[in-house]
């Protein structure tokens, strides 16, 4: 029997309802650019691209689904990885009326708090209909997300990531 995730936080003494769910408004390479650099390029909600002295780049929004224990609704990120310019193309055209057999490999591009460095971790991409971000797939490693990600967490552990990232202890 799954239950909706909630706690009293230790950091702010609130009860705290819902998996926890954040995102990130860009991948961290496109912040790293200048100013220029930007705005020959393009952010959008769900996709990124810009030009720098090593070519084009490009990137999607997706989202990174950790399982919780016991727990109906996942540990929720959203977060950036990064395409080749045909997978992005393949992205875009198939945007209206994705097709679920897609597969895209991704290079993750955000660093998620409370966790070692995540940039560069490697995805596969998977599409999803009726409008809802791809979801990504980890590789299995033992980089502490990958084993989080294909093994899922405790409510406590969860607990924990949520307080560090809500009270910026990450
Ligand atoms: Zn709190």
């Amino acid at each position: 029997m799954a239950a909706i995730f909630s706690f009293k936080c230790a950091s702010c003494d609130e009860i705290h309802e819902g998996s926890p769910s954040f995102s990130f408004r860009a991948p961290d390479p496109w912040l790293a650019q200048p100013e220029a650099v930007q705005e020959a390029g393009h952010l959008g909600s769900d996709v990124c691209r810009y030009e720098d002295e090593d070519g084009r780049q490009f990137f999607i929004r997706v989202v990174l689904e950790v399982p919780i224990h016991g727990v109906a609704d996942p540990f929720l990120w959203g977060v950036w990885v990064s395409l080749s310019e045909t997978s992005y193309e393949r992205y875009v055209d198939t945007y209206d009326a994705p097709d679920t057999g897609d597969r895209y490999f991704g290079w993750f591009c955000n660093a998620l708090p409370w966790y070692p460095d995540t940039l560069g971790m490697k995805t596969s991409v998977r599409p999803r209909a009726n409008k809802q971000r791809p979801y990504i797939v980890l590789e299995a490693s033992d980089h502490p997300l990958a084993v989080d990600f294909h093994q899922g967490i405790s409510v406590q552990r969860a607990q924990e990531i949520a307080e560090a990232v809500m009270h910026g202890e990450a």
